[in-house]
């Protein structure tokens, strides 16, 4: 069974006298500066001068320098910027000003598994990857909860990474809910998958897909909107509560039979699922995406437009706005601007 740890399990004054650099203050940036700088830790947010975040956490009451005096004074340093920007920044602006010995922290495992970054082997490394959306991880705190965190360390030169990565999950709040031991590869090759395959490429592609044969063969939009859309997260909701039993439960006998017998995933999709998986494994979606990245993104952005406009969303934004059902999604201040 999965080694999980707990609140008792965590012990915050491993990271007393020491001090953190979050680098990035995005979605997971701003969740991490501000539950870690609740729980006591001495942080510091790195960011370029530039940036617009800069105001926003200063307005939190943040510590904010550039990215390389950040990186020169940590003991710890968790970078937070999107995951094909890291081995940039690690190459400029960490590597050579950081201390011998400071820890290197993650929340996806991209980067050390498919060898972008290569830190010397004085270095620990380990990974705190909350397993929700940075705005959630802060509002959880805040709230005195937590979400849950998988954890592993790659690295760890003096035998004290585990210590330092509980010790941060706990700050964060992760330990409210539990910390799950992976490894680096697992963490990484399973996240792809399941964004590629369920929770995005999978879900996004059969609602719009189902909202296209509904308005082709002549129902109406807004009809269609709710049966194939709307509905979705009710019944997530209660997959959550209690799996896919209780979605199951609460639906009809008419619904459950429709469900048992529907033919539209199947074994093909099981071969391309296990297509997609080998792609993780032996680095070539890594490599495509990267590679473009370098050169500009112009296959990312030309899918980017390409997406932009979910058929659904031709009636989308006109039914959410019409019930009072929708809370308009994330409106804190500090929530909002990464949005
Ligand atoms: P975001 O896109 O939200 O982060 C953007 C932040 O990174 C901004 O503050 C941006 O600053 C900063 N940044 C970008 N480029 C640089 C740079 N060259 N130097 C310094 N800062 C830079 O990222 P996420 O929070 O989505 O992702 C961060 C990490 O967390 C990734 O590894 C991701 O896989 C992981 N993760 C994300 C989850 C999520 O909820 N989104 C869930 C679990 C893990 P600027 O204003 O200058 O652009
Ligand atoms: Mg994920
Ligand atoms: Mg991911």
């Amino acid at each position: 069974a999965a080694q999980i740890w707990y609140e008792n399990d965590g012990d915050l004054s491993v990271l007393e006298g020491k001090k953190v650099a979050i680098i990035g203050y995005g979605s997971q940036g701003h969740a991490h500066a501000l539950n870690l700088r609740d729980s006591g830790v001495d942080v510091v947010v790195g960011l370029r001068p530039t940036s617009k975040s800069v105001e926003f956490a200063k307005e939190q009451g943040l510590e904010v320098k550039s990215v390389p005096e950040a990186a020169a004074e940590a003991d710890i340093i968790m970078i937070l910027a999107p995951d094909q920007y890291q081995a940039k920044i690690f190459k400029n602006d960490i590597e050579p000003n950081w201390k011998p010995g400071t820890a290197l922290a993650f929340a996806h495992g991209f980067n050390i598994h498919y060898g972008y970054i290569k830190p010397s082997e004085d270095h620990p490394i380990f990974m705190v990857a909350p397993k929700g959306p940075g705005h959630i991880v802060r509002r959880e705190y805040a709230a005195g909860r937590g979400v849950p965190v998988v954890v592993a360390v790659e690295q760890d030169p003096r035998g004290d990474a585990w210590q330092i990565t509980l010790a941060y999950a706990k700050a964060l709040g992760a330990l409210r809910a539990g910390a799950i031991k992976t490894t680096f590869k697992e963490e990484t090759e399973t996240d792809l998958f399941g964004e590629q395959n369920v929770l995005m490429g999978g879900i996004n592609h059969l609602c719009d897909m189902g909202f296209d044969v509904l308005t082709e063969a002549g129902y109406q939009p807004e009809i269609a909107y709710f049966e194939v859309f709307h509905e979705l997260k009710m019944l997530v909701d209660l997959a959550n509560e209690g799996g896919l039993n209780k979605a199951r439960w609460s639906c009809s006998d008419t619904a459950q039979y429709g469900d048992y017998t529907c033919t539209v995933i199947n074994e093909e999709t099981k071969k391309r699922m296990e297509y997609q998986l080998k792609r993780i494994q032996d680095g070539s979606f890594a490599k495509e995406f990267m590679d473009d990245q370098a050169a500009g993104a112009p296959k990312f952005k030309a899918l980017q437009e390409k997406f932009s406009h979910p058929h659904l969303e031709t009636v989308g934004p006109k039914l959410r706005a019409m019930f009072s059902w929708n809370n308009q999604g994330v409106k804190d201040a500090d929530e909002a601007q990464s949005f």
